[in-house]
């Protein structure tokens, strides 16, 4: 995935791993906030409206674990 809208990530969602209780800050532009917003409202699946966030991001949207969770439990690699 290309980051050229690096620097331009001025919105933060927080989430709160449910595993270790961390909270995950994801970086987020107005627009992907805005998108973020209305599914959130509406319940609808974060991976379509927010392509450019990892895999282990649309879990935690989802309200899944954490990478570090993940890596620690599965022991994924990567
Ligand atoms: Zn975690």
């Amino acid at each position: 995935m290309k980051n050229k809208n690096k620097g331009n990530y001025t919105k933060i969602v927080s989430i709160m791993c449910p595993q270790c209780l961390e909270m995950v800050d994801i970086p987020m532009t107005r627009k992907e906030y805005r998108k973020y917003q209305r599914c959130a409202a509406k319940n609808e699946n974060f991976t379509k409206a927010l392509p450019r966030l990892s895999e282990r991001e649309h879990a935690l949207l989802d309200g899944n674990m954490c990478g570090n969770c993940y890596k620690r439990i599965f022991g994924a690699t990567g």
